[in-house]
């Protein structure tokens, strides 16, 4: 029977397709006395020989795709596979016991993942959890069931799970993933940047999506209106596949277009530049005309790895960056690790509030080793273009020093090497913490740029986790506090003399951009998908209107009614098609007596 199920839509587009439900297979396991224990180890023996096999392919094929650094964690499953602990007790009891080898598989697997739980030593869950997973794949093959991976999924499929780590997300299979449907998370979650960036239809937030929905069912996936359907009725599954038509068709069109410059009727330029996380991003950032990156997020380069990046490493991927966008703006944001982003490698402890503990910088400068290697990989690449740095999470005047400390070393230390780098890059100071904001005069005074990070700056002032599903609702780019938090930290950069951009999700969201614009700020930096339709927005404002716009919606008190006047001027503008002839020309005339921001 169909189910409808309700989340949040938190990247666009319609999928339809079987279900692959990813983290929740349960294996139904037989228990029995085998007559030949003989005939037993040897059908253990060649389980586990085939998914030596499988392993090895798995590595090869990570390592062609995406290079061999993310292919180490493969190399650690080989070395579980041999590990005794496992082996030597399915290989004892189905001697002594004389039972079957998934049965005695499956009771160890579920001992483990037990004691795992019940351990507090992170080190040890981490190692735990690797050797669950290769036992999970030698349980697969003793059952013929299929472990699907989501790196190399068989056939296309919508992904269905619980939660999706951004280490999950980051190796999702990017051709055959048609959709992604979980339970929990929220917009600003890393697996919702990244399936927008990758133009992947999500719906987050589902709460029971995993119950409703069984291995193979068809499920559809509306990432706009957060619909998820479980088994669709033959009507309702045409409905979408019609719908799905005529969104793609006018999302072809909306490509095909010339892109606009991202300057204001009245010559105002706002430039649009590109997030990005992984480095096949530079090739989608170039293709929509990004100008420059205003965030590139390195912790990537640290996910779905055994180990930690060398510098070297590190120096290709920021000087491939720099080169392919020269002459325009990289800007490098150092490790924003912790939060919802972990690395197993790293050790980071469980925290009970993640969101307010061991992240980003806060992290980097209680590891120096890490943060050196990356500041030197950094400033390496700053000769292949135009390379600037920024830190995350900077919460006063002397985290900003502390780490400014740090480049001086990393400086000096190159220049003794005799290291070829710029010393004079700029370097900039995320606003994403509300002490920030309060202090963004004195911050200004201390670095080049700033660039306010929305997606945290949101979490921290209203006080919402922005990966709680729970709490979506009340996570609000919209709320007057927000809305002068930024004018503030505009306020601050300008007297300061230094540039002042976006780069959380809302720069992306075309009903901001002429507040934002109007607010002053000088650059939004968005999801590469995001730039046609927000470039067309800044070309159809006038700066002077979208000034006295700002100004206006800064006096209002109440989320409502800052929404209605948002979506009253978008709707006005000629959206919901930014490229209709015309649109450039539908402005709107400046409410009387309306003071500019
Ligand atoms: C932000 O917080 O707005 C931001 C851009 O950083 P991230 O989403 O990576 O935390
Ligand atoms: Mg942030």
């Amino acid at each position: 029977m169909e189910v409808t199920i309700r989340g949040i839509g938190v990247s666009p587009g319609i999928a339809i397709g079987p279900a692959l439900t990813f983290g929740v297979q349960a294996f139904d396991i037989p228990k029995y006395q085998v007559e030949n224990v003989d005939t037993e180890l040897a059908r253990f023996e060649r389980a586990v020989i085939s998914v030596r096999a499988d392993i090895e392919r798995l590595y090869e094929r990570t390592a062609e795709a995406v290079g061999e650094e993310h292919a180490d964690i493969f190399k650690a499953h080989l070395m579980f596979l041999e590990d005794v602990t496992l082996r030597d007790e399915v290989e004892r009891r189905v001697v002594s016991e004389a039972l079957n080898a998934e049965y005695l598989v499956g009771e160890w697997i579920a001992r483990y993942t037990k004691l795992m739980a019940s351990v507090p030593d992170a080190r040890f869950r981490e190692r735990t959890q690797d050797l669950v997973d290769v036992g999970n794949r030698i349980l697969a093959r003793l059952l013929n069931a299929n472990l699907e991976s989501l790196d190399h999924l068989e056939h296309p499929s919508v992904i269905v799970a619980h939660d999706l780590s951004p280490s999950d997300a980051a190796k999702l299979d990017m051709v055959n993933t048609l959709g992604i449907a979980t339970d929990v998370s929220g917009p600003t979650s890393h697996t919702a940047i990244l399936a927008r960036a990758f133009e992947i239809p999500a719906v987050v937030g589902l709460k029971f999506v995993g119950s409703h929905a069984l291995p193979g069912d068809t499920i559809i996936v509306d990432g706009r209106t957060g619909v998820v359907v479980v088994r669709p009725s033959a009507k309702t599954r045409a409905r979408y596949e019609e719908e799905k038509v005529r969104s793609e068709r006018s999302r072809a069109a909306l490509q095909a277009k010339e892109l606009k410059p991202s300057v204001t009727l009245d010559g105002h330029e706002v430039p649009a530049m590109a997030n990005i996380e992984l480095p096949v991003e530079i090739s989608h950032s170039l293709k929509t005309k990004a100008q420059g990156i205003g965030l590139y997020r390195t912790e990537y380069l640290f996910l779905n790895r055994a180990t930690l990046p060398t510098e070297e490493e590190q120096y290709e991927a920021y000087a491939e960056a720099a080169r392919a966008m020269a002459p325009a703006t990289v800007t490098l944001r150092t490790l924003d690790l912790g939060g919802d982003k972990f690395v197993s490698h790293l050790h980071l402890a469980n925290e009970i509030n993640p969101q307010l503990g061991w992240r980003a910088i806060r992290f980097c400068l209680e590891r120096p080793d890490i943060f050196k290697a990356q500041l030197r990989a950094m400033f390496r690449a700053s000769v292949h273009g135009n390379v600037q740095i920024m830190f995350p999470l900077i919460s006063g005047v002397d985290e900003l020093r502390h780490v400014k400390s740090i480049l001086q070393e990393v400086c000096v230390d190159l220049e003794r090497r005799g290291v070829p780098f710029k010393r004079d890059i700029p370097i900039g100071s995320m606003i994403e913490v509300p002490s920030a904001v309060e202090v963004a005069d004195l911050l200004a005074k201390e670095c080049d740029f700033f660039s306010i990070g929305t997606n945290d700056l949101i979490q921290y002032s209203l006080a919402v986790d922005r990966v709680n599903e729970k709490i979506a609702h009340m996570y609000e780019p919209a709320h007057p506090a927000v809305l002068r938090m930024i004018r503030r930290t505009i306020k601050a950069a300008k007297a300061a003399g230094i540039p002042c951009g976006v780069c959380g999700e809302m720069a992306g969201d075309p009903m901001f951009s002429e507040v934002l614009v109007g607010l002053g700020i000088s650059s939004l930096s968005m999801s590469a998908v995001a730039i046609p339709v927000v470039r067309s927005q800044v070309a159809s404002i006038r700066y002077s209107l979208a000034r006295r716009f700002a100004s206006r919606i800064l006096n209002m008190g109440s989320v409502a009614e800052v929404r209605e006047a948002l979506h009253r001027r978008y709707s006005q503008r000629g959206q919901l098609d930014p490229y209709a002839e015309g649109a450039a020309d539908a402005n709107i005339a400046g409410a009387a007596g309306e003071e500019e921001c």
